[in-house]
């Protein structure tokens, strides 16, 4: 099993409760994914080609991760002839192994760090914290959960259960005195914070949002400067990319420039977007001295010759969760894993292990409103059912095989068929309220739990239509 971030023995049904009864989690999800969502829709509606340029956008990934072998090959010379230096980590201890030697050998003690899933999925900063380096994240939102002691909720909004009250908290808690919970002044107090950081800092840690390949360039897409600060202050910068991030031609990233914003949160682009193409040259007056690229693996190629290979298009814009009735209830924490809604409940089974996440594919009405925000339109419930099927042959149910076996058999003879629906209605419908049942018996129950079940009609559709 691949080491990524999950919570051992994570109760998913008790945790969907504890969120369903959160009263300020409710209002926090409502207002965040409401407004992310309508800027989805407005930021596809403002282009004139969102159709064929998600289309080419997906394209793109599919020509990019059937030559996957060829592109990094590609990516690691165009990094390695700037004067950088690549690493390959397999899983995410290799991962944590590479960045505290790099750190190490380059006598760092004062990392910071942009906001990066996929730093979260190898749990970067408790290794960072044990080998002596003290680590911040300069996100604001990462940066409070962080002072919390809690993990990202969203995607591109990590702290999106938190209100500007308990942002306060935590904050004044931080400093030692009390703040106001005004957002103006929050804001300046973690400025203030983050600013002596970024001025001790001798290490800058990012994730990438993508890797080119021609030119050796990471870009970072970010809309508060700290991915910037994080990438020119320290004299060493690490960047911890996951393998399926890289694109072939620098031609290719304004195709996902145009569509990341605009499908995560509305905006024509995010406030900075950053190329970085190897460390200082001579004569620059910014910029590390030392580059690294870390390629992190941790389950992505086994993944990549399955059905499950469109699902390393992600390119992390959060849209499908906004969109998904089940992330819009339940949040980001239930799902248990560093990556949460629609395309987590396919991640974290496939990274971490299927048997061990059970409940993930079913956490989805299979409604589709996922793959119709998707910027590279990802079949999400497609793979959902994969996965449940796969859990079914894993561990076939006795009981839901007999039933189907003997749904086939009535099915088969249209005779056993009506006397079926016949004696239905004969025993059921008296036992029914106004056509509803309320509360039904054994496994049924788990349906009348949440809402009412269907009496059987009066009269069959066939019985009207010979009628007619
Ligand atoms: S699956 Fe699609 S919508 Fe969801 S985060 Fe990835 S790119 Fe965005």
């Amino acid at each position: 099993m691949t080491d990524y971030a999950r919570h051992e023995h994570h109760d998913f049904l008790g945790a969907v409760g504890q969120a369903l009864a959160d009263v300020s989690l409710q209002s926090a999800l409502v207002r965040l994914t409401d407004t992310l969502m309508a800027g989805n829709r407005r930021g596809y509606a403002a282009l004139a080609d969102s159709g064929p340029l998600r289309d080419h956008a997906k394209q793109i990934k599919e020509h990019t991760l059937a030559h996957l072998d060829k592109y990094l090959e590609q990516l690691e010379a165009s990094v390695q002839r700037l004067g950088g230096y690549v690493h390959y980590a397999a899983d995410a201890e290799e991962a944590r192994r590479i960045i505290v030697g790099i750190a190490q050998q380059s006598g760092c003690k004062h990392a910071v760090k942009s906001k990066s899933m996929t730093s979260e999925e190898v749990h970067l900063n408790p290794a960072l914290e044990a080998a002596g380096i003290e680590v911040t994240e300069t996100d604001f939102g990462e940066f409070i959960i962080q002072l919390a002691g809690e993990r990202p909720s969203h995607l591109v909004a990590p702290a999106v259960h938190h209100t500007r009250e308990s942002i306060a908290r935590v904050l004044s808690q931080h400093v030692g005195h009390p703040l106001p919970d005004d957002p103006k002044s929050l804001a300046l107090t973690g400025r203030r914070l983050l600013r002596d950081k970024f001025h001790a800092a001798d290490m800058g840690i990012t994730g990438g949002n993508f890797a080119v390949a021609e030119t050796g360039t990471i870009a970072l897409v970010t809309n508060e400067g700290n991915g910037r600060l994080t990438t020119t202050w320290p004299r060493v910068h690490v960047a911890l990319v996951g393998m399926e991030k890289v694109i072939p031609r620098l031609a290719d990233l304004p195709v996902f420039l145009k569509l990341l914003a605009r499908a995560a949160t509305g905006q024509t682009l995010s406030i900075y977007t950053t190329l970085i193409t190897g460390p200082r040259r001579a004569g620059e007056l910014d910029g590390p001295e030392e580059f690294h690229l870390v390629l992190l693996d941790n389950g992505r190629s086994k993944v990549l010759g399955t059905p499950f290979r469109e699902s390393l298009q992600c390119i992390r814009c959060g849209a499908c969760l906004n969109a998904c009735p089940v992330y819009r209830r339940i949040g980001g924490h239930a799902y248990g894993g560093v990556y949460s809604g629609p395309i987590g409940s396919i991640l974290t089974p496939l990274y971490d292990s299927v048997a061990e996440n059970p409940h993930l594919p079913h956490a989805s009405s299979l409604c589709g409103a996922c793959q119709a925000a998707c910027p590279v339109k990802i079949n999400i419930p497609h793979m959902l059912i994969g996965l449940r099927e796969l859990q079914h042959h894993a561990k076939p149910n006795r009981w839901e095989r007999l039933a189907y076996r003997l749904w086939r058999e009535v099915l088969r003879r249209p005779f056993l068929y009506r006397l079926a629906l016949r004696a239905a209605r004969l025993t059921l419908r008296p036992l029914a309220r106004k056509g509803w049942f309320s509360k039904l018996p054994g496994p049924g129950a788990g349906w009348t739990d949440v809402r009412d079940f269907p009496a059987p009609a009066a009269k069959s559709f066939r019985e009207m239509w010979r009628k007619l």
